[in-house]
């Protein structure tokens, strides 16, 4: 998409560790007019699928994927949460998440209610990275038995493995912006 690109090459800032910051429009401000442009997006790449739930991972997916839901019918959005709240009761679906930029290990749960056997699921996320994240996602689908009909990822790195691992496992992954190489040094960034 190219409109995503652009706005990564001129807000873009490519931090140690292979870290794309995009604070200004994704990860700590969100430009809703862009998300509508992005969930219109997802939803031409998944044109027929039936869907009846966006599931994603608190905290940036819940923007992106509430603005997508809008252009699938207006399905209710899931989100994972990262620790078990007080507020939580009932039976839970579990993943353990690695972090990849903070580096630790989360518990992702779902309450068992909210996702149930039989249903269309799509996943959308801001990054895809080593797809631990969409990993521990796919484990609560599995869990949950629902069909997972794609995955939505707004900027994929395509120099780490999450997504030839997930296109190899036969998911549908449909990343808006890939990735192909940045340079902290000269703050280059190349797409696929
Ligand atoms: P993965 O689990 O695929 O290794 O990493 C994806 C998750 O880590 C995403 O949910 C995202 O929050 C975070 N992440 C990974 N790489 C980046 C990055 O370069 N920039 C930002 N802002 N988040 C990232």
């Amino acid at each position: 998409m190219q409109e995503l690109e652009e706005r990564i090459l001129t807000e873009g800032v490519i931090r140690p560790g292979n870290v794309l910051k995009v604070d200004g429009f994704i990860n700590h401000q969100c430009d809703v007019d862009l998300f509508d442009r992005m969930g219109a997006e997802w939803a031409r790449l998944f044109a027929g699928r039936p869907v009846d739930k966006i599931l994603t991972i608190e905290a940036s997916g819940i923007a992106l994927a509430s603005i997508a839901a809008l252009h699938f019918g207006r399905v209710p959005v899931v989100f994972a949460r990262k620790s078990v709240g007080k507020n939580l009761d009932g039976d839970l679906y579990h993943a353990v998440v690695h972090s990849y930029t903070h580096g630790v290990d989360n518990n992702v749960i779902v309450e068992r209610r909210l996702l149930n056997p039989g249903e269309n699921v799509i996943l959308i996320d801001d990054f895809l990275a080593n797809g631990a994240a969409i990993r521990g996602l796919l484990e609560i689908c599995d869990q949950a038995k629902v069909n997972v009909q794609g995955i939505g990822i707004a900027v994929e790195k395509g120099f780490q493995t999450g997504g030839h691992d997930l296109r190899a496992m036969g998911y549908d992954v449909q990343s808006l912006a890939i990735v192909q190489e940045m340079d902290a040094d000269t703050g280059t960034i190349r797409f696929a």
